[in-house]
């Protein structure tokens, strides 16, 4: 399926339409972009990360949801991102004991003004790499600067899962965990799967040392034929995006319903994108996903 390219209100980001068209789901990958100006070029930094200023962080979560027409009294679920390969699952549990918290950080900017307090919810926030759920209404980000993000949908069972998957998270197969996930705990067909995978850091660019190097060779011996590029100067580089087929592959899920935007976070365009290994201090560009209440019957 294709990704288009969006440009709206002076934002860039980018979105399969026929999945909303189609399945009644929004599903989205920023950039950095937002209302360019001299001063300010790159300013839709999405995670409270260190530098992050609260306010305008949430000013930027709200024009994702207006950017998509989504129209919710329910927070942006997102987890504490640690490269782990743990998988959470939102339910009517999870919400019951986080809901007031993330409604926390949407409240007026009283809370958002106090650096202090943002930290303390934020710490809060349960830990995990990958989100499920088969709540509609519920739009569930997950963020990154050079790491891989991937949304996925069972498109019958309208299933949704977003998964932040850096060089770790993809060693110890988080996507694969998830997709399990979605496979024994809401009966997902493999057959039905869709998987979008968002700009991240490509091999052009995602120079690694000999040993990490050494470790995706070992697991991973069937992916990596195309991996393979050593010059004189003993360089290694990691084609990541290549593992996560892979590995989605692996777990039955179709080769045509994989969709890849082809960019590379590090050198695509003029800075579209935060690139961590760029920059070092870098804001956050977020894979958000959510399930339309109603699909519109005459789809
Ligand atoms: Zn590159």
């Amino acid at each position: 399926m294709e990704i288009n390219e969006i440009y709206k209100n002076e934002t860039s980001y980018f979105s399969p339409i026929e999945i909303n068209e189609r399945y009644g789901l929004t599903f989205i990958f920023t950039s950095s972009l937002k209302k360019p100006s001299k001063e300010k070029p790159n300013d839709f930094n999405l995670s409270f990360n260190a530098e992050a200023n609260p306010i305008k962080v949430m000013e930027n979560r709200k024009t994702i949801l207006d950017l998509c027409s989504i129209k919710t009294r329910n927070p942006i679920i997102f987890l504490r991102q640690t490269h782990s390969d743990k998988a959470i699952i939102i339910d009517e549990d999870f919400l019951s004991k986080y809901k007031n918290l993330y409604l926390e950080l949407e409240k007026p900017a009283s809370c958002l003004e106090n650096r202090e307090a943002v930290n303390k919810i934020i710490k809060s926030i349960p830990e995990g790499d990958a989100i499920i759920t088969s709540m509609p209404d519920i739009p569930i980000m997950v963020f990154s600067a050079d790491c891989n993000t991937v949304l996925i949908c069972d498109i019958n069972l309208r299933v949704i899962s977003a998964v932040h998957a850096g060089w770790r998270g993809v060693i110890n197969n988080i996507l694969n965990k998830s997709l399990n996930l979605m496979i024994r705990k809401f009966g997902c067909n493999q057959k039905d799967l869709m998987l979008f995978l968002g700009p991240s850091i490509r091999k052009c660019c995602f120079e690694v040392d000999y040993n990490l190097y050494k470790k995706f060779k070992i697991k991973f011996p069937e992916a990596f034929n195309k991996n393979e590029i050593t010059d004189n100067s003993n360089k290694y580089f990691i084609e990541m995006i290549d593992i996560l087929k892979y590995q989605a592959i692996k777990t039955g899920v179709k080769e045509k319903n994989i969709s890849i935007i082809e960019k590379c976070t590090c050198c695509y365009g003029k800075d579209l994108f935060f690139s961590y290994r760029r920059d070092k201090k870098a804001g956050r560009q977020a894979a958000l996903a959510y399930i339309q209440e109603n699909i519109n019957e005459s789809n």
